[in-house]
């Protein structure tokens, strides 16, 4: 991997504003899913690192609550000036770890920084509130104070972002944190914890944990009374075990977790458009996305045009090496990545789904799946009840839109949801009707650092972005005065 500044390329951990070691010596390999080749060895720390990490982050916090609001914000401006000015080595070792485009990771790195800039501003607007008081010689005065030590967890598929939208916001209302990376992407973390370094966040503030057994580092995460908060993004399984763990010690939680998202075409829709959506929603990362189209459902009328204008619009994407131009599919994450798609795809099909087109791996590069369309599916197959994760469109026929919303909200996930139509009222009926976080209507693209993103049911609460990213960080004190 050729960088312009090689100093971003970490291995270790980072605790306490030094670059560690396992106290073991023990290291776990990085690869780059697209061929295999050994990336990194990075440290394997437990247990005992994860606590040291919390300590260190604990006493950060005594200091850094402190700073005003305008020097935190100045810090995490620089912090955002630096990552934009390092975008192309960020987007580099991003696709050499996770796989996904350069094109892609480079859009990553800058959504990234967005939540990094808007925190940045946000810092200063941390208002409290005045409160007529309840008798005439009470005043009630709100405050909003930074929570503490937060744990943030993040997962593999957006190894730059999904960090920042959390760690921006705790360091903007003066929490201190440590993080925990997936171990399958734990470089782009180092990359940008180098350059908070470089924009002079105190050592403490930002913590970095690395290590291969995740639950040990979970438990202590979960389990230390100096953590107060935890801010988790992956799966719905995992989330639900730390969870249960947080309870003993009341932690704050805010859960990000997965997704079974509805694509809903209405006839009246705009075909062209809306194929186009699919195609950014439903592939994006090659599938793998939380926010991921995952039913597509179809009206009766345009069923067969719209899959037949997809599969045209399919055959012309690239597949291949991120690194490479024009490439818009790289690989799956893993093998066991890969396996789990062609398992729901052998399921589909032993049931009477037809594969319109892909439904295999590319020949040469086993890591890399066709973008795949699958029709005469049924809500009894996996791939309307399981989160797919790769790029597999099973497309769903539908009559009414009282049975598409039946058939939409029959799932115990709640984070994204998208349709298309051209009809005023039927637009205002089914936005209302979609039990989700989010709904995306007439566009595929819904993420962006001034809404607040996240889901309900089984996908989780809280909130990322927006005026409303801050409030998961801070506790609400109210002083009341008898004068
Ligand atoms: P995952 O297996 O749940 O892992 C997510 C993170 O949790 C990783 O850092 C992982 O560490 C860690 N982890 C796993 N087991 C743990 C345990 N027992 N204790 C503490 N930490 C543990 O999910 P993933 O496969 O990486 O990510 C895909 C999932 O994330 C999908 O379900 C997707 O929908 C969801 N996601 C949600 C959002 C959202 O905003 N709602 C955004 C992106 C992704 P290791 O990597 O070391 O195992």
């Amino acid at each position: 991997m050729k960088l312009k500044n090689s100093n971003l390329l970490k291995n270790q951990s980072y605790i306490n504003g030094e670059w560690v070691n396992a106290h073991s010596g023990d290291t776990f390999d990085v690869s780059n899913p697209f061929d295999n080749s050994l990336l990194a060895s990075v440290s394997d720390c437990g247990q005992q690192e994860t606590r040291e990490a919390i300590e260190a982050a604990g006493k950060a916090f005594k200091v850094w609550k402190n700073y005003s609001a305008n020097q935190r914000s100045k810090l995490l401006r620089k912090w955002y000036d630096l990552q934009l000015e390092n975008i192309d080595d960020l987007a580099t070792i991003l696709t050499y770890e996770q796989g996904k485009p350069f094109e892609e990771a480079k859009g990553e790195i800058v959504y990234g920084a967005s939540f990094v800039e808007w925190f940045s501003e946000e810092a200063r607007r941390i208002y409290g509130d005045v409160i007529p008081g309840h008798e005439s010689d009470k005043r009630i005065i709100i405050l909003k104070q930074p929570i503490g030590v937060v744990a943030a967890i993040t997962p593999w598929n957006f190894p730059n972002s999904m960090i920042t939208r959390k760690v921006a916001p705790a360091l903007a209302v003066g929490c201190t944190v440590v993080l925990k990376p997936a171990k399958l992407t734990p470089l782009s973390a180092n990359a940008l914890v180098v350059l908070a370094e470089e924009a002079g966040i105190p050592k403490g503030v930002i913590n970095v944990i690395h290590g291969k057994k995740a639950s040990v580092i979970g438990k202590e995460l979960t389990e230390n009374p100096i953590v107060k908060k935890l801010s988790f993004t992956g799966s719905t399984a995992v989330g639900k075990l730390l969870m249960a763990q947080c309870a003993d010690t009341v932690k704050k939680l805010s859960l990000e977790l997965g997704g079974n998202a509805p694509f809903i075409v209405f006839n009246d829709a705009d075909i062209d458009k809306a194929v186009q959506g699919a195609i950014a929603s439903k592939f994006r990362n090659a599938g793998q996305t939380c926010v991921c189209s995952n039913r597509l459902f179809v009206q009766s009328e345009i069923y067969d045009e719209f899959n037949e204008k997809l599969r045209e619009e399919l055959a012309k994407l690239k597949l291949g090496n991120g690194m490479e131009s024009g490439v818009s599919i790289g690989p799956l994450i893993d093998e066991n990545a890969v396996e789990f798609v062609e398992g729901l795809v052998e399921e589909a099909v032993d049931n009477g789904a037809k594969v319109v087109c892909g439904g295999k791996r590319l020949e040469g590069n086993s890591g890399i799946y066709y973008p795949t369309i699958l029709s005469d599916v049924n809500i009894d197959m996996r791939v309307f009840n399981e989160e797919i994760f790769g790029p597999i469109a099973p497309v769903f026929k539908f009559e009414t839109e009282e049975e598409v919303i039946e058939k939409a909200n029959d799932t115990p996930f709640g984070l994204a949801s998208y349709f298309y139509g051209n009809n005023n009222s039927q637009i205002w009926r089914v936005a209302e009707a979609l039990e989700y976080g989010i709904v995306g209507i007439n566009t595929g693209m819904i993420s962006t650092t001034v809404a607040p993103f996240g889901g309900i049911k089984e996908s989780g609460f809280g909130r990322e972005g927006s005026k409303y990213g801050v409030d998961d960080y801070v506790e609400i004190k109210y002083l009341c005065m008898e004068v």
